[in-house]
């Protein structure tokens, strides 16, 4: 699965390509391309011009789980992608007493990684 905008894979595990649905007119794209699009706390879908109004930005757009789970990821968790990311079977999530974490984490201006840069470009 490509986001249709950049052309490049969706990755639950890389915070950029992270596909979102726009709400208004459930267009998906990545998170990266989301960010570009986004004005004034709105996002003009680049495919139909429709305008969907963010909350506290890109961030609060919806994750597109019908992607993640098509490309057999799950949404990973930052201190989960330390060393298997690539094996990591994406499965169901393991440890769920750390459900929270994924909203705590999308509140930071970035994902803070220090034992693992595997999502960078
Ligand atoms: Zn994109
Ligand atoms: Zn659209």
């Amino acid at each position: 699965m490509d986001c249709q905008i950049c052309l490049q894979k969706y990755n639950g595990n890389s915070k950029n390509r992270i596909p979102r649905i726009l709400k208004k007119c459930g267009h998906t794209m990545c998170h990266q391309c989301l960010k570009k699009q986004e004005e004034d706390d709105q996002i003009v879908c680049p495919f139909d011009r429709k305008v969907t109004r963010l909350r506290g930005g890109v961030k609060s757009l919806t994750k597109n789980f019908a992607i993640l789970d098509l490309i057999g990821q799950e949404p990973a968790y930052p201190r989960k992608s330390k060393k298997h990311t690539e094996d990591s079977d994406g499965s169901e999530k393991k440890d769920s007493d750390d459900d929270d974490d994924d909203d705590e984490e999308e509140e930071g201006v970035r994902i803070q990684q220090p034992d693992s840069d595997e999502d960078s470009e």
